[in-house]
């Protein structure tokens, strides 16, 4: 046990969901430029997930955001370039009317925590956007839930409102354990 082939790796897409790309109202700055290097990694997962922001039209969210990823709305949908062929299951997430919803473990169509460990995950790589918000969330609590976390560097992008934030959270991560990589290392593995 615990070193068997069947051990599973797993590819989690953060939220490259439209609102989130340039021309949206919460575009993440060259958000669709991870697209094409999320497409190139997913050849490499046996597994590929995805979450989703999903909003109800009045969320106090917003108070803090403008109104973003309203739930069936085009906002919503994943980036067209997004090869979404591969995608096995979509968490959504912020589904309330909370401030919630930054970390795809809090997603409530269905359960990532439980999902994975059906799925006999072990180690979850994460890719999407932005690295300083859902990203950063996401890792982090892939990492508590005892996941070997991996966050690929060149398939993540930042908002980065103050500058540096992007580097910083990619520094929180790496300190709570999180392994930065770079989609290089795993395609050639
Ligand atoms: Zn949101």
């Amino acid at each position: 046990m615990g070193n068997e082939v069947d051990l599973m790796k797993a590819l989690l897409i953060v939220d490259v969901q439209n609102d989130f790309c340039p021309g949206g109202p919460m575009a993440v700055p060259g958000g669709d430029k991870v697209i094409p290097v999320i497409n190139s990694l997913m050849g490499s997962f046996p597994l590929v997930i995805a979450s989703k922001d999903w909003h109800p039209k009045d969320s106090i969210h917003f108070k803090k955001w403008p109104p973003h990823c309203l739930q069936d709305t085009p906002g919503a949908d994943f980036h067209p370039k997004l090869d979404v062929s591969k995608i096995k299951k979509v968490f959504l997430k912020g589904t309330a009317n909370k401030d919630d919803g930054y970390s795809a473990f809090e997603a409530t169509s269905a359960n990532l925590r439980q999902f994975l460990k059906k799925e006999k995950v072990e180690d979850l790589y994460i890719v999407g956007l932005a690295t300083d918000y859902c990203v950063k969330a996401t890792a982090l609590d892939a990492d508590k839930n005892g996941l070997e976390t991996f966050v690929v560097e060149d398939a993540v992008a930042a908002v980065n409102a103050k500058p540096g934030d992007g580097e910083k959270a990619l520094k929180a991560m790496a300190h709570a354990g999180v392994t930065l990589i770079n989609s290089s290392e795993i395609i050639s593995e």
